[in-house]
């Protein structure tokens, strides 16, 4: 048997499968067959589907790694090659330690691992200051929402210039900076808000009715209605369309709420949701029972009783003003409408409109409880937010691969009228849970993987075997291949294969395939990658205690380097660079008795001086590694060098790792602007006066494009780039960022590093980064069945022609988010394919193919398009598509695009999919109903809206995080988890249930906890009991609370242990240690903590939900008028 199964590997998949029993690995001989081998370049050349081409010649297509001879693939120890490296005297060779090292005293570093060392006051507060409106913003917002009539919110008369602003910084969402000086720009003297947004006012507002009727209205359309003007400005290639094609006929659209899909029987109702049983219609639906925003029609009417809306089968209910707790955020004032007499205060009840929390909570009652079994065609997987299992049965688990629709349009018409971007959302080496299983591994022996002869498309459960078993027909592209004779089995009465489910690649949706050496570099198996450690020793960097920090932590973490499941020791080796203006190789070699220091100062043209001893096996060499790591601080630590080099550094990594023939990853930990004369070097070209102009997209982009170059360079050799950022200023992260960036590495970054503070939280951070699991020198194909294709990708990579994505490292944690577009027509009967294959060298040095398979519906009825959408997908592909957009055009253009677009992607349903109804009703798809709220905090998040206190570092840096997040993670970062701590149940393991993010929802007696993936906050009322803040804090009352604490204070109660058991759990579902910050009501990091408040307007002129989802309504009026 031929198949094998990974270490790990759970329960067998659900059939018997004999198969799967066989574990030996047949290492890569393999019975040799008479059939021709069918490997190609694996992933890399093979044709896209339906396109006929030449077989490419074997091997890869990169270009050979520059360093001189192919040396042996082997160890650490390359004799050969030295030619290459003559530069050599170039640098001062030194023998040993330095003088200055002599004394090596252990740090005291180990201890503050604690979670509950003593955090130190810090300065934090002070900064926070007074702020003022962001004035630049609220212009915006004010053209955005020009024309809006509908909006109604808590306020109804004009708040007075000013007025529920001032208190309000928002801040950046993401940041997960520390520390005071993040938002010391924001200087106090920050006036009042400009005026312009609070007067805009009131508009007269329909009364609310009761609870009953179906009639809701909105304020008809006012005179001056301008809308938005249809964002164009950027380019057609980069940007979804938005402009509608002219629309066909109107589909018939059964619109039947709640009705499963037509036709299909595969799909399922989406998010179902709850009550009311009979009621087809759980959003916002036409029909009896219906619910949405009316507007009135003409507005000759007067306005109708007011606003109902329905959601979840519950009618909303008018409400008087809300008693908002802090009095500093009296509501929101009406954008841009037209002054106009004061209405009597009467809002939309927010209660009333589509809630996140909802729809979250009907899906985890609704299909929690049961596992989701992949072998239905165009099935949609539960929410992110739901606990769910996987059985796979044949198309790829919603881990690997979510899209945003699993219906999709046959035609390129219907998509095109739909505006709904058809995108995958891809992770292809996602941690599954422990009781779902790894991908088994395949090994075909010599002749590797069976593939499509044309399109190359790997064996697979949709291949069709015809003639008796002796041929296979592809489910890409339709072409005929012969089975190779080692393949061949006969097929059962049903036309199946009788070892069908003993093979992985016929009845699962994922799975590897041990790759041939025609899938290597040079047509070589691969060396097992190697780590490279290069640590920033300049001043900041040893006095902060950063330096003796990491040596100390590199002394135990090095024995986790990430394995193979089954092997004994990691096959990883290490190497150690440190460097201020200047490099500092180690030689470590085991048979020395002290490391070894080679100083190379000509930065210029960078060289590894050393080849033997560098890269080592961390067992052989373990006391000259800990000898080096405790010498290290010490070497440094009078260090008066402040200025430091970074390309270089970098390219030495790159050398090293051409050197030793093998892919790897650079871990950097750098603190500065890299200042020093060299190659890279930068200058601060930071500018916050090109904010809302059409020059900011320069704060984006890299100030040169030397880094390009390297990237280009690292991802041809393997070379994935780790950064650890420590910046006490601007260190130009959009440049500094493009190395990692396109290695498909990641950036950390931890703004005033204080060791008091922030070690819990770095050290999380790279212990995790260093153990996950990762692929090497990666290359990606989606291949699709012929009728569409991949045409756009987003994500951490680097792409050199228009299919494949390269990725010199790809973690656990990163996805590539995948657009298709039609080229021909799809049939309902055969449905869409797609196949991701990732080829990769596993942390053993092993190279194989990972494979993704998943078949989705096709239809010719729009409505079952709107059925069957994922709108937490949606929106992780539009932040992408924006987060993107922003380095070629204007922010607002950005910003004008989205709004456009999902307007577009609205109206559609309204028009050809929903029941006739008033004009003046706001209609929403039930699977869709999320979308403006979500919409709403994409538009408002840093990137695209920044708050005065967001620094341009931050905002790259988001942007550059953003960019590699799969579902979940955009979820919880768009759209922060909120949850009432004191409704903890200290009894059970649940979480308490998450509320609405709007301060309305706040308690003055509550604890409540905030998280967005990046941060989290524990805010904590003026009026919670005074034996909570004992339990919780150790102190007697409010006011002795720190703000200043970055963890919770262990103590032995139930109420702490509760707390503390949540955050753990939390911090534990994150790929990132999330910083926990305090706040306590009415104190001045509530500015922080009010931002992630996104239900309600945000200081940076971001819409309230509420203000938002009318704009949308008379958007989408617009476009049906
Ligand atoms: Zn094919």
């Amino acid at each position: 048997m031929s198949v094998n199964q990974q270490a790990h590997t759970g329960p067998p998949y659900g059939q018997p499968q004999p198969g799967y029993q066989g574990f030996q690995q047949p290492a890569y001989g393999g019975q040799s067959l008479p059939g021709a081998p069918q490997s190609q370049y694996g992933a890399y050349n093979g044709p896209v589907p339906g396109y006929q081409q030449p077989v490419p010649p074997q091997g890869s297509l990169r270009a050979p790694p520059t360093s001189g001879a192919p040396p042996p693939a082997s160890g650490a120890s390359h004799p050969s090659g030295h030619v290459a490296y003559s530069q050599f005297e170039h640098g001062d060779v030194q023998n040993g330690i330095p003088a200055s090292a002599a004394p090596m005293q252990r740090p005291p570093a180990s201890q503050p691992f604690l979670p509950g060392s003593a955090p130190t006051p810090v300065s934090q507060i002070s900064t926070f200051q007074q702020y003022g409106p962001p004035p630049g913003s609220v212009q915006q917002l004010r053209n955005h929402m020009a024309g809006m009539t509908i909006g109604s919110t808590a306020a109804s008369a004009p708040p007075p210039a000013g007025l529920g602003y001032a208190s309000v910084p928002p801040v950046s969402g993401s940041v997960s900076a520390t520390g005071s000086g993040l938002y010391t720009p924001y200087s106090a003297s920050q006036g009042p808000p400009p005026p312009s947004v609070s007067q805009a006012l009131p508009v007269a507002q329909p009364p609310f009715p009761g609870q009953t009727i179906p009639t809701q209205r909105l304020p008809a359309q006012v005179p001056g209605f301008t809308p938005p003007p249809p964002s164009t400005g950027v380019g057609p290639s980069s940007y979804p369309p938005t402009t509608g094609a002219p629309r066909p006929p109107a589909m018939p659209g059964p619109p039947l709420p709640g009705q499963t899909l037509a036709g299909a029987p595969s799909s399922q109702p989406n998010h179902v949701s709850s009550p009311p049983p009979p009621s087809t219609m759980a959003g916002l639906h036409p029909g009896p029972p219906m619910s949405g925003l009316h507007g009135p029609p003409p507005p000759t009417h007067p306005p109708q009783p007011g606003y109902q809306m329905q959601q979840n089968g519950s009618f909303g209910q008018m409400r008087g003003p809300q008693p908002n707790y802090g009095g500093a955020y009296p509501g929101a004032p009406n954008y841009g409408s037209p002054p106009g007499p004061p209405p009597p205060p009467k809002r939309l009840d927010p209660d009333s409109i589509p809630s996140p929390i909802q729809v979250i909570e009907d899906d985890r009652n609704n299909r929690g409880s049961e596992p989701f079994v992949t072998g239905v065609r165009g099935q949609v997987p539960p929410l992110v937010t739901t606990n769910f299992l996987v059985k796979d049965q044949g198309n790829a688990s919603p881990r690997y691969i979510r899209c945003t629709s699993y219906n999709i349009p046959c035609t390129s018409d219907m998509a095109k009228q739909s505006q709904v971007p058809l995108a995958a959302v891809i992770k292809p080496l996602a941690t599954l849970p422990p009781e779902e299983t790894l991908p088994y591994l395949v090994d075909h022996g010599e002749s590797g993987p069976v593939r499509c002869n044309r399109c190359k498309a790997y064996m697979c459960p949709f291949m069709q075997f015809i003639e008796g078993g002796r041929r296979f027909q592809c489910c890409f592209c339709s072409c005929v291949t012969e089975v190779p004779p080692h393949y061949f089995q006969h097929l059962d009465h049903t036309g199946k294969r009788v070892d069908f489910y003993d093979r992985p690649e016929l009845s699962l949706g994922s799975y590897e395939f041990l790759a041939t050496v025609d899938y290597c570099k040079n047509n070589k198996f691969p060396s097992p990658p190697a780590f490279i450690f290069m640590i920033d020793v300049s001043y900041n960097a040893v006095k902060s205690g950063l330096v003796r920090l990491i040596c100390e932590e590199l002394k135990s973490l090095l024995d986790y380097l990430p394995r193979e499941g089954n092997m004994e020791e990691s096959a990883i080796r290490v190497g150690f660079v440190t460097y201020n203006k200047v490099l500092h190789f180690y030689n470590v070699k085991s048979s020395l008795a002290q490391p070894q220091m080679m100083v190379v100062s000509d930065v210029a043209d960078m060289f590894v001086p050393l080849l033997d001893g560098f890269l080592v096996n961390v067992n052989e060499s373990r006391t000259v590694i800990a000898s080096l790591l405790d010498q290290i601080p010490e070497m440094f630590a009078d260090t008066r060098e402040t200025e430091t080099v970074f390309a270089p550094v970098i390219q030495a990594g790159l050398e090293a790792l051409k050197a030793a023939e093998c892919a790897g990853k650079l871990f950097i930990f750098h603190t500065s602007l890299p200042v020093a004369e060299a190659p890279g070097k930068l200058k601060n070209r930071d500018d916050r006066k090109l904010i809302n102009t059409d020059k900011e997209k320069t704060l984006f982009q890299p100030q040169t494009s030397f880094y390009n170059n390297l990237a280009k360079d690292c991802v041809a050799q393997g070379c994935c780039v780790d950064l650890f950022l420590f910046p006490n200023q601007y260190l130009d992260v959009a440049t500094l960022g493009v190395v990692p960036y396109q290695t498909g590495g990641s950036i950390y970054k931890y703004a005033y590093f204080q060791l008091e503070t922030d070690q819990y939280r770095f050290l999380n951070d790279l212990r995790r980064d260093v153990q996950k699991e990762v692929g090497f020198d990666a290359v990606m194909r989606v291949r699709t069945s012929t009728g569409i294709r991949a045409t756009d990708f987003f994500g951490a990579f680097y792409m050199s022609n228009t299919t494949d994505v390269e990725m010199a490292g790809l973690d656990c944690d990163k996805t590539i988010t995948v657009e298709f577009k039609h080229d021909d027509k799809l049939s309902e009967d055969s449905g869409a394919l797609l196949q991701c294959a990732l080829l990769y060298t596993s942390c053993a040095g092993q190279r194989r193919l990972r494979i993704h398979n998943l078949s989705l519906n096709c239809c010719t009825q729009l409505a079952d398009l709107y059925r069957n959408c994922e709108t937490d997908t949606l929106i992780n592909y539009l932040a992408k598509y924006a987060y993107r957009g922003v380095l070629s055009s204007p922010v607002k253009t950005v910003r004008d695009a989205l709004i456009n677009q999902c307007a577009q992607i609205l109206a559609c349903y309204r028009k050809n999919c929903a029941s006739p109804s008033s004009a003046g009703q706001l209609i929403l798809p039930e699977c869709m109903k999320l979308l403006p709220v979500y919409l709403n905090c994409v538009l408002k998040s840093d990137v695209l809206q920044p708050g005065p206190e967001v620094t341009t570092d931050d905002r790259a840096y988001i942007r550059q995080l953003v960019t590699s997040m799969d579902v979940a993670e955009t979820n919880v970062f768009f759209y922060p988890r909120l949850l009432p701590l004191t409704k903890a149940d200290v009894d059970s393991d649940s979480l308490p249930a998450a509320i609405r993010n709007s301060e309305e929802r706040l308690s003055k007696g509550d604890i409540y906890l905030l998280e967005n993936g990046l941060n989290i906050f524990v805010w904590v009322g003026v009026n919670v009991q005074q034996s909570l803040i004992q339990n919780l804090f150790g102190v007697s009352s409010f006011s002795q609370i720190s703000n200043a604490l970055s963890t919770l204070p262990v103590l032995e109660n139930p109420f702490s242990k509760k707390v503390r058991s949540v955050v753990d759990m939390l911090q534990g579902q994150r790929s990132r240690y999330m910083k926990l910050i305090i706040v306590k009501q009415e104190d001045k990091l509530e500015m922080l903590f009010r931002h992630f408040l996104v239900e309600d307007k945000s200081l940076s002129g971001g819409a309230s939900y509420v203000d938002f989802l009318c704009h949308m309504h008379k958007e989408i009026r617009q476009l049906l008028s």
